[in-house]
């Protein structure tokens, strides 16, 4: 029955008190032009001629104590618009009380004739998206029922059809000026909350979905990029040395015993000393050509763009010096971690080949002892 929308609660920073205020906010502004606009028209003497004035200051007294109503919640969830703490009781209050407003307008006008029904259609959206299904829902089925209750009393004769309104209201079925400004005010004030409310709604978007993106590439524990995201670039960067010539360097790295660190420290030991090797293949790349990555458990992979064979031994070089100097582990207890890598400059052939090649430098660099390097390169047959 209710359409699906994007829903903004579910958004980083949007706390339910914040929605809350959000709704209230989309709502007030309609209720105190009503007010302030039907006051003024009320002390003119002409306006008796159009509309039943008994019937708009009853309105208006009923929007007062709305208008009177949102502004005590207003104050009470201000200070809270921070707090995660859910309220579903005050979102259902939030809506049962814009609602009735809404409607008790709709009746006074006619429900056909005045563009409440519109204003409550785009009520409806914005209720999806700031609160949810449930108290949407409930704001729904008092709608429904009111405006039913309503027709019904229309058709036995119990009630005009929009009460507020006179004939002289319609000149040659035209509407008087009064009547087609407050139609106007109120068709342009719920437009511009609805673009705002739109533009809100697709900026939070965006923003969650460039941070969806950004997770669905990053290694979580090391905040590298992930396997994946690497294949991704390794397979751009052969493209780009097939086009321009331009060899890149692939580089393999394994942890050294490892399985030990984890052992005789503690997998919390292993994950920080993860970290720290994450930190340090991260950063000293030339950003944002090179990718360091976290292939899974303790192994990491470094493509180096437009770079060879000497170039990348001496950026690896640095890092195993820098690693094998880091000490890790608690005062007096202190242990350290080394790295072996395997390395290839990649001046042709595919990346299976490349990574296989990488693997086999990095096997052989474990076999010689780890904590060393070992490089090779598959040069371009010229
Ligand atoms: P080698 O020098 O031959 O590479 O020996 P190794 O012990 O490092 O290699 P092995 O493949 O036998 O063990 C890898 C260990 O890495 C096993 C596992 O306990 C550890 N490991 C894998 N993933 C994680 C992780 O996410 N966190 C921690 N703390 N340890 C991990
Ligand atoms: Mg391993
Ligand atoms: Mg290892």
């Amino acid at each position: 029955m209710l359409p699906q929308v994007p829903s903004l609660t579910r958004l980083k920073g949007a706390t339910p008190a914040l929605m809350c205020l959000l709704a209230v906010f989309s709502s007030l502004p309609i209720f105190c032009w009503h007010w302030t606009l039907f006051a003024g028209w009320m002390a003119d003497p002409a306006f008796a001629a159009v509309a039943r004035l008994e019937v708009v200051a009853a309105l208006n007294a009923f929007l007062l104590a709305v208008i009177a109503a949102d502004t005590l919640i207003v104050l009470w969830l201000w200070p809270r618009r921070r707090q995660p703490t859910p309220m579903p009781r005050m979102a259902v209050g939030v809506v049962l009380l814009q609602v009735p407003g809404y409607v008790a307008m709709g009746i006074a006008y006619g429900p056909i004739t005045s563009p409440t029904s519109t204003v409550m259609i785009s009520a409806l959206v914005v209720g999806l998206a700031l609160l949810g299904r449930g108290p949407t829902l409930a704001g729904f089925v008092f709608a429904l029922v009111t405006i039913t209750l309503a027709d019904w009393l229309v058709l036995g004769g119990l009630m005009p059809y929009a009460p507020a309104l006179l004939p002289a209201t319609f000149v040659d079925g035209q509407p008087v000026a009064w009547w087609r400004d407050w139609q106007d005010y109120m068709f342009f004030t719920a437009v511009t909350f609805g673009l705002f409310l739109m533009l809100l709604l697709f900026n939070r978007m965006d923003g969650q979905r460039r941070q969806l993106e950004e997770l669905s590439r990053t290694d979580s524990l090391t905040g590298l990029s992930n396997r994946r995201y690497f294949m991704e670039r390794l397979a751009v960067e052969q493209q780009r040395r097939d086009r321009y010539r331009q060899p890149f360097s692939l580089v393999l790295c394994d942890a050294d015993h490892f399985k030990k660190v984890n052992d005789t420290w503690g997998h919390h030991a292993g994950d920080e000393v993860l970290r720290a090797i994450g930190s340090l293949l991260g950063t000293g790349l030339r950003i944002p050509g090179d990718v360091a990555a976290r292939l899974g458990g303790e192994e990491f992979a470094l493509l180096l763009t437009d770079c060879r064979a000497t170039e990348a031994r001496r950026v690896c070089e640095r890092l195993r010096r820098m690693l094998a100097q880091q000490e890790f582990g608690p005062p007096g207890r202190r242990f350290r971690v080394t790295l072996s890598m395997g390395v290839v400059e990649c001046g042709a052939g595919s990346i299976d080949a490349a990574l296989k090649a990488a693997d086999v430098n990095l096997y052989q660099a474990k076999h010689d002892g780890r904590d060393r390097i070992v490089v090779s390169a598959q040069e371009a047959a010229s």
